[in-house]
Formats: C-alpha cells, structure tokens, sequence
C-alpha cells in the first residue's frame, strides 16, 4: 500500500534537505532501526533518514511524503523503551537532531522557547543557567524534547511536579499535510476550543511532527534534600507512602528500589550506596524553603519510617553525596541493560503498589523468572524488569533463550491483568509504540480506542505518520 522510496523520491527529498543531511547507506541506517526496546524482531531499517534544520524542510518532507502515500517516523533520542521510533513500516524516518536550540529563555514571562531536538541535558543546562527549575527528570537525559512531549514523560519527581504535560504551553507542530500550525503560546491559561495541543503531547509521532516547543519554568527550590531508607520488607516501606501525605508531606520524590539491583549498580559504578542494609530502600527526595522547613520534613519522615520497622535513616545534603545516590539510582538500568527483555511501565492507584508488587513476586516464581521491580513509590509507577538472567549469590547468570522466550508474554499478560483489576494503565510514562500494542485494549475500552482511531483518520487520513503505533 505505501511507496517504495525511487531515485525521484530521494531526489526530491535531497533537495529539501541537502545531501549532507540524507543517510541510505546500509550500515549507517542500521542506528535509526530501533530504539532501545531490546529485542531486535521489532527492528527494521528506513528507505532513508533525513535531517531537516527548519520546520519548512519538515512541512516539504511531509508534504511530499502524504501525495505520494510514504511512510514518516519522527525520532528523538530514540531512548524510548517500546519501540516507538521504529519504522515498522519502513519508508522515511525525520529526526530532529538538527533543530537542537534553546531559542530563548524568556525571564519575563519564565519560560524557555527549544527547538524539538533539543536533548534534556542541554535545556537543563540552559534552565539553571539562567536560574530556572525545571522540574520533570525522566531517566535518559540523551531524550529530545519532541520525543519527550511525543510520549508526554514523567520521572520521579511526577508526584510533586507533574509529568511534561504540566510545562508545555506552546507548540509548533507540522501536520501530516505538511501545514504548519501552532497551539497555545506563551499563556498559562487557555479554554479556547478543544486543547489540540493536550491531544499532540503524548501521542507518541502518530499526529504530527512537534518541532517547536513553549515550556514553562520554576524558580529553583532553595534547599533540596535526599533521605535514604532501608527496610527488610518492601511492603512496610511503601506502606510509610500514603502516611507522609497523611502529615501534609508531599516529597518531590518517592522511589522504591530493591537491595539486588543496587549491589549489581555498586560493583558496575566501583561506587557505594550509602547504606548496606535491608532487603529494600526508600530514597526520599524532598524540597523545602528553609533549612527549618527541611530539619522538621526530615524528622516527620524519619519518625513515619521508623514506625513502620525502617532501619535507619541515611540523610544526604550535601550536592556532592546527592548526586552519588542519583548517579547509582540512575545507572541501575545501564548496569542490568543486557540481561533485560522488557521494562513494564505499568501505573496503579499509589495505595495498590503493594499488592501489585506481590504480584510480581508470584508471577516470578510461577514462572521461574527473574522480575527485578523498582519505581516512583509516590505515584503508583512501576517499572517491572523482566529478565533473561538469574540473579544468584550476588551474581547474575545468564539464561538460554529456549527458557525465557515463552515466557515473556505470560509474564506481561499476567501482570497487566492485575494492573486493570486494580485500577491501573499499563503505560504510566513510556507511551504504547509497538511493543504494549497487543494489550491496548486490556485497559481502554472499544469505544475509546474507536474515537482515537477517528481522531487519527481526521488528523493523518492517508496513515503516513507512523503507522502502525499505539494501535493499527
Ligand atoms: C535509562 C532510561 C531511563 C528512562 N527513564 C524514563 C523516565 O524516568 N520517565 C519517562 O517518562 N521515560 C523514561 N525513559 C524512556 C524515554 O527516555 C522516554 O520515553 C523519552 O520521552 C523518549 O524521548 P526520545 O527523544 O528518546 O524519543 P524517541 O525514542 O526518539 O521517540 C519516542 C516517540 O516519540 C516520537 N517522536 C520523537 N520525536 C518526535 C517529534 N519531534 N514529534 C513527534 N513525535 C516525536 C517517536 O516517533 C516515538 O513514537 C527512559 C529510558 C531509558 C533508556
């Protein structure tokens, strides 16, 4: 059904965007097939990756591409962890690595204007730089801010701060058509019609290329202050959750990460968590206006932890033991990369963790599987790793493939099951892509799923943009 990209094609596409900004060798497309879902079956190569450096060369590309019916993959990062940047239908992929400036940080009106390739890294640096916080952090600062926008991110701190919907006031976004149009501004309100800027974040490329942004800024929290928790069971600890809201606590950050993943992270980093305790920790990271504010926080928390058998209370304020603690909770992902099949991303009600996270527990030993689950304790996010490993003494062992390969969609079935009967969706932060497909409709209905599809009819009616994600 779709085209074949010919000579003419590529022609055409050459003159919008310069050779030098065209990639169709074989072993240099090889990186623009995949994102970092692990298993290379859902990889494949485009016709051509192209590398536009203004909103008019992606208004042309899309404009060609939508009369002669070829297919277009937007790509960030590709840090995405369900291979939502994967041209699954080959054709063209656009990535938005060359529109990489910070355009403006507008102090009056305290908020940064940023191309969609800008990665988080630099717009941080641009943010502090000019005294502002900004407050998502999802995990792979390598992420571009369309893809971010595209798959609407999270990260730990979404339980004070929101999530990246929360930021985006403005967005320049190209229509399959290849028109331009352009969504809210620098405005904190707005009840004008239907919010198609709120239906553009989060719809993970399948309505339209973002390729300028309009996000919002804070001022930088005076005292920021890491707690680390150890506990010898997981359910106490999530448990203290709800009962720090009780006393009017609200942390920036609640995190539950179990004892294993952290003594795999220690020897991988040749660094020490400050604590060797228990079988699982909280990290509680909190902010607070004064140093009084934060002394009473702390204590609240501590008094709430120890009450529930925590075993100690490990304080680190200053920059240099915080960053030591977020640099291993960060690299728990590289340190276990290579033994994990998939990342579930899986959102309960925060008082259902618990019990979901038993779940896993028994849906690990059913099976036989190695399901190491950590995430965002404080707003019911929870990122199951499923492994083709052991993990045994201390050490990891790998696992044949003829052990793990069946089990793999058992082990999602069972555990989005359980996610619907409690309430939950089965993508908190990662988006649908290719990979949760298949259980779309484990959690929206058919109604639901039939408005979305007309909403992509309206917005792509020749199905150019990528095709093939979040449903066909
Ligand atoms: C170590 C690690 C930690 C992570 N931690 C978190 C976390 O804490 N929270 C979280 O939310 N995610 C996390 N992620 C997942 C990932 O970083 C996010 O999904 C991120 O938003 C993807 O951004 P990207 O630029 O890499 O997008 P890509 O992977 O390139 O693309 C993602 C989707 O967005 C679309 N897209 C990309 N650019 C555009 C654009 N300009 N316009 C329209 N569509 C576009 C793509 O087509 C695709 O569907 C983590 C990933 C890793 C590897």
């Amino acid at each position: 059904m779709y085209r074949r990209i010919n000579q003419k094609i590529r022609k055409e596409l050459e003159e919008i965007v310069g050779r030098r900004n065209m990639i169709f060798e074989s072993d240099m497309i090889l990186d623009y097939s995949h994102d970092e879902f692990s298993l290379p079956e859902i990889a494949r190569d485009p016709e051509v990756v192209v590398k536009p450096c203004k909103v008019e060369e992606v208004a042309a590309i899309l404009c060609l591409a939508n009369q002669k019916i070829i297919p277009v993959t937007p790509r960030g990062g590709a840090t995405g962890l369900c291979g939502g940047c994967v041209p699954s239908e080959g054709g063209i992929v656009v990535s938005l690595e060359n529109m990489n400036r910070v355009l403006e940080i507008d102090e009056n009106n305290q908020m940064a204007v940023v191309e969609a390739g800008v990665r988080l890294m630099d717009f941080y640096k641009a943010v502090e730089e000019a005294g502002f916080f900004f407050p998502p952090h999802p995990g792979d600062e390598s992420a571009m801010i369309g893809g971010l926008i595209a798959t609407n991110a999270g990260g730990s701190r979404a339980v004070k701060y929101g999530v990246f919907r929360n930021y985006v006031k403005g967005l320049e976004v190209v229509l399959a058509s290849g028109e331009i149009i352009n969504l809210g501004g620098r405005i904190m309100k707005n009840s004008t019609g239907y919010n198609l800027m709120n239906l553009i974040i989060g719809s993970e490329g399948t309505l339209g290329i973002v390729t300028k942004a309009v996000i919002n800024l804070l001022p930088q929290p005076p005292f920021i202050r890491s707690l680390i928790i150890p506990f010898d069971e997981l359910e106490k600890a999530i448990e203290s959750v709800p009962l720090m809201g009780k006393e009017k606590i609200l942390p920036m950050a609640v995190e539950f990460v179990p004892r294993e993943v952290i003594q795999i992270t220690e020897k991988y980093l040749k660094k020490k968590w400050p604590s060797m305790e228990g079988q699982t920790y909280l990290l509680v990271i909190l902010d607070a206006s004064s140093e009084e504010e934060m002394d009473k926080l702390s204590e609240t928390i501590a008094e709430i932890c120890m009450d529930r058998e925590a075993l100690d209370v490990y304080v680190a304020d200053t920059q240099k033991k915080q960053e030591e603690i977020l640099e291993i909770r960060s690299m728990i992902y590289e340190a276990i990369k290579d033994h994990t099949l998939e990342i579930l991303d899986i959102v309960v009600p925060r008082a259902e963790i618990p019990l979901h996270v038993k779940k896993v527990y028994e849906v690990s030993r059913k099976f036989d599987i190695w399901l190491p689950t950590f995430g965002h304790a404080a707003d019911g996010n929870v990122h199951t790793h499923i492994m083709k490993a052991r993990f045994e003494n201390g050490e990891i062992h790998p696992v044949p493939e003829a052990e793990w390969r069946e089990k793999i969609d058992y082990v999602r079935r069972e555990l989005y099951k359980d996610c619907k009967k409690r309430g939950g969706v089965i993508s908190g932060e990662h988006g649908i892509g290719l990979v949760k497909k298949p259980f779309l409709s484990f959690v929206l209905g058919e109604k639901q799923i039939e408005l979305m599809k007309g909403l992509k009819r309206v917005f792509d009616p020749r199905n150019i943009l990528n095709p093939g994600k979040i449903f066909d």
